[in-house]
């Protein structure tokens, strides 16, 4: 590869935005054990993409196949029209971020970033250029001079990304980018993180074990479990229409009941579980036959917590505040059902020292809408 192409890497005539990076069928095998089992993915140029799933579903595996760095058993990984199965990770149009300790200790700011473009052969002047560009990107022109351990922890991640971007993959690869941040700093990198990759227009697929992080940062998400995607779409999507009771129960937190469906009528669906006296009822239709076993999932902040009997004969329990757990923002309840069955609630703290007296050990009322909670048959 020469230096101007490695800067450039001009689009190929087959480029197709919708489809910018295609994972097809790829899979990955270690001595008979299967790590990635067959995904196929479709991500969009300048699309933050993220495989988020626990640890050992894949996530790392994956990445590590679009790097280069492991060697699908089987599939394609096609990127703007090109197919890299072949390619060594060096000549891919591929940057892997790695976290901030993999700065080099003894360049400066300015030579960390610098150093592929120096190493590809690149003009004096041209490199001068880029490293100012990267610079103004991260915003640490002020810092250039300094050394990594003259930095917080937020900009040594800032120097790794524009390292990173500085010969303008196509495509920018993160492993749990926040891995080595405390909380606070996390949350304000994930927003910068994602701010100076839109700027940059790079297309990125990140790995997180973090719901909130991908949450966050990404235009779509991956559920991964097992090697396989349980899910796509976008974070929105995920959340409130999640496919299965696993990606329930994945994202945020989430009541999943048990039940059947009892009523299957175009316009509406009746259910019945063991944990609630009172029908659940549906306001749309759903895929499904009377008789059904279902789950209905339905979100704590959906559902309604109060003293007094809801008017209606449907989508209401009567229990008993076990705990509460205090937020700040809002307060979680926990209420014992007398089937057993435990429902959280959350209440929105918008006044101080205010939760509507209700306390441990009083008896409450949950409730929701017809169209809160979603019916699971996977
Ligand atoms: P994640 O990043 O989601 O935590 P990984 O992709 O790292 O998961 O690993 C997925 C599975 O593949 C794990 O069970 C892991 O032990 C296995 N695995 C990963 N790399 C190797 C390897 N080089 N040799 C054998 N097994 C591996
Ligand atoms: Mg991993």
């Amino acid at each position: 590869m020469t230096a101007s192409s490695a800067r450039t890497h001009a689009p190929s005539a087959a480029a197709d935005p919708a489809h910018y990076l295609r994972i097809e069928g790829v899979r990955k095998e270690f001595d008979g054990f299967v790590a990635v089992d067959d995904v196929s993915l479709d991500i969009r140029k300048g699309e933050i993409f993220a495989l988020l799933g626990g640890s050992g579903s894949g996530k790392s595996t994956l990445l590590r196949c679009l790097a280069g760095f492991e060697r699908p058993t089987r599939g394609r990984i096609v990127l703007d029209g090109e197919v890299m199965n072949e390619r060594p990770p060096y000549e891919r149009p591929i940057n892997m971020m790695f976290q901030s300790y993999a700065l080099f200790p003894h360049m400066s700011v300015e030579q960390n970033i610098a150093f592929g473009l120096k190493q590809d052969g690149l003009a004096k002047d041209a490199i001068g250029r880029r490293v100012g560009e990267m610079l103004e990107l991260v915003q640490l022109g002020k810092l250039a001079r300094r050394k990594p351990h003259q930095l917080s922890g937020g900009q040594q991640q800032r120097v790794a990304l524009a390292r990173s971007l500085a010969k303008g993959p196509k495509l920018l690869l993160l492993d749990e980018p926040m891995g080595a941040l405390d909380k606070k700093l996390r949350s304000r990198m994930q927003l910068e993180l994602v701010n100076i990759i839109e700027q940059s227009g790079v297309t990125c697929v990140m790995v997180t074990h973090d719901q909130e992080e991908a949450m966050t940062m990404a235009t779509r998400i991956a559920v991964m479990d097992q090697g396989w995607i349980q899910q796509v779409g976008r974070p929105d999507d995920i959340y409130e229409q999640p496919a299965s009771r696993f990606v329930a129960g994945f994202i945020g937190s989430v009541n999943l009941i048990e039940g059947a469906i009892e009523e299957d009528r175009p316009e509406y669906v009746v259910l019945r579980t063991g944990d609630f006296p009172a029908p659940i009822y549906i306001g749309h239709g759903i895929t499904g036959y009377e008789g059904q076993p279902v789950a209905f999932a339905l979100r704590p902040e959906k559902v309604h917590i109060g003293k007094d009997e809801p008017p209606g004969d449907s989508n209401k329990a009567r229990g008993t505040v076990e705990d509460i757990a205090y937020f700040g923002s809002h307060s979680v309840f926990h209420v014992r059902l007398p089937s057993g069955a435990k429902i959280l609630a959350n209440f929105a703290n918008m006044k101080r020292w205010d939760s509507d007296g209700i306390t441990w050990n009083d008896p409450v009322w949950v409730s929701w809408g017809e169209d809160d909670g979603v019916v699971l048959t996977a």
